[in-house]
């Protein structure tokens, strides 16, 4: 058999889509005691919405120690509707979950109506999941009052609890934006909140258990079933400061890095309400290291565009590591010829091209951008002079440059930059020329903390934002989210931080406040 990709491609999207499903798994294996639990333990998740469209997620896992679920499809039904009780059913239908891919499902439900709260449920033999909330957009030419995201990112599950999750379910939000780092790839930490099952998380079946670990913990799920999520992805869904090809730092030296990539790749998949079309080369390009293709944008009517971006995949390895060295390290770029070498790219030349189109059909409003890590430039004092991480936009000046150029040639209507990964809030403007302090100000930028994985604390954070004042405003110790609520006259960031992460019951306090008005980008504090 040849595996011909678009065929292969058309039979994943005819999974994903409503099928006129034959393969029911037989009744009795369901009809076990029902102690023996329920296949929905994950629970439920929905994503990537459009105005009209919204994926559905499930992944069925076998209740216990038991092999229900063997190597044939399973037909799942599921249901969308427009109240909690189902009712007034939008749409119903049947999937296939496949052996293939963890048995996931991904339904990719279309012709729903625009700006519009939806109930959706799963069932399989007479198990039925949770019920999940989700939405659709405006139309992208229709107006809107209000948009509320949250941003989040770095969910280390032995460095505290996610009680973040849970206080986030309270934010009342539209969708969340999850920045990267959903799990690590770590055995565990020095003193350790809790050590996760499992080593060294290298293969297709350590990256499924680890993801399955973090669904089972009910704040996390309870948050996936309150509204839709965009995702995208940073380095420890892999490894360790991976770089595209090349191998991060962490653990065990695998001899195929590719290959455990395509692995955490598939099980990324696997686990994220992301539609069919992510897979580039569908089932056949699983196995083979295919392109992800994660990177896309979504208009929330005239209110915002959103942009996610992928700042892993295609990048070129960090540069002026000590011999021998892969991952990251803090570089002084005087000591670096390569550090502002134009051909290096952080986001590949196909996705540069692809966000320079974007930007140049942007439309008004806010254009958000949901990327993985601090933008603007950050300098450490070292005694040899300031050294730069050579891991984040830092390490990649000339694709940062060629970014905020392409802000300014086609006059993009306030952007914000919304990242993660360093695991502080930092909170700055956008600069046309970073060294340039008197240099046009393009936008604004909210780095968002961590969920749970830890920071170095606040002992210089003064004197790091006063050396380097493109930002207003770092924290180094709070734990948590940030919500950003739009209108179309102004947003308001509120940085939200749980009083201690090691404890399931913390509670959460708003850290700071910030206003921007549309046309002036310029943070203000609230
Ligand atoms: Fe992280
Ligand atoms: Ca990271």
């Amino acid at each position: 058999m040849t595996h011909d990709a678009s065929v292969d491609r058309r039979r994943l999207l005819q999974l994903a889509a409503a099928s006129a499903g034959t393969l029911w798994l037989p009744r009795s294996a369901w009809s076990q005691p029902r102690t023996a639990g329920n296949p929905f333990s994950l629970g439920v998740a929905s994503g990537s919405p459009t105005h009209e469209s919204i994926v559905l997620w499930t992944r069925l896992i076998a209740p216990g120690a038991s092999q229900l679920l063997g190597k044939d499809p399973v037909t799942v039904r599921w249901e969308i509707a427009h109240d909690e009780q189902f009712a007034r059913i939008a749409q119903s239908g049947q999937a296939q979950a496949l052996a293939e891919l963890a048995h996931s499902v991904h339904v990719e439900v279309a012709g729903l109506q625009p700006d519009r709260w939806y109930f959706y449920r799963f069932m399989v033999a007479d198990a039925v999941s949770a019920t999940g909330r989700t939405r659709t957009f405006p139309a992208p030419d229709a107006p809107a009052q209000k948009l509320r995201l949250a941003y989040a990112s770095c969910q280390r599950w032995d460095h505290g609890y996610f009680s973040a999750w849970r206080h986030m379910r309270e934010e009342n939000l539209d969708a969340v934006l999850f920045l990267g780092d959903y799990i690590y790839e770590y055995p565990d930490a020095a003193k350790a909140v809790r050590v996760p099952p499992g080593g060294w998380v290298l293969t297709l079946d350590d990256y499924r258990q680890r993801y399955a670990l973090h669904r089972g913990e009910p704040e996390l799920q309870a948050m996936h079933a309150a509204c839709p999520w965009l995702v995208t992805w940073d380095d420890h869904e892999v490894q360790n400061d991976y770089a595209g090809t090349v191998g991060g730092n962490s653990g065990p030296s695998v001899a195929d890095f590719p290959a455990r990539r395509a692995a955490a790749y598939q099980a990324f998949y696997e686990h994220m309400p992301v539609r069919a079309s992510v897979l580039t080369k569908a089932l056949a390009g699983v196995a083979s290291g295919a392109e992800y293709r994660l990177y896309a944008q979504q208009r929330f009517g005239r209110l915002a565009n959103i942009v996610m971006l992928d700042d892993r995949q295609y990048r070129d390895a960090q540069v002026c590591n000590p011999e021998g060295k892969l991952g990251s390290s803090n570089v002084n770029p005087a000591a670096c010829p390569a550090w502002n070498d134009p051909a290096r790219t952080l986001l590949g030349a196909a996705q540069e091209q692809w966000l320079d189109a974007a930007f140049a059909t942007s439309g008004g409003g806010w254009t958000v951008l949901g990327q993985q890590t601090l933008f603007g430039p950050r300098a450490f004092k070292a005694a040899a002079g300031n050294v730069f991480w050579n891991d984040g936009w830092d390490g990649y000046t000339a694709a940062r440059s060629r970014l905020t150029q392409s802000l300014q040639r086609h006059k993009v209507a306030n952007p914000v930059l919304l990242g993660g990964d360093v695991h502080e809030n930092w909170v700055g403007h956008v600069k046309a020329d970073y060294s340039r302090p008197d240099s046009a100000t393009l936008g604004v930028e909210f780095c968002g903390t961590s969920i749970t994985s830890r920071s170095a604390g606040n002992k210089n954070i003064a004197e790091r934002v006063a050396g380097n004042p493109h930002f207003v405003f770092a924290d180094s110790e709070g734990k948590g989210y940030g919500v950003v609520e739009f209108t179309p006259s102004r947003l308001t960031t509120t940085l939200r931080v749980v009083d201690d992460v090691t404890r399931r019951d913390t509670k959460i306090s708003t850290l700071r406040s910030f206003v921007v008005e549309a046309g002036r980008p310029q943070v203000l504090a609230a």
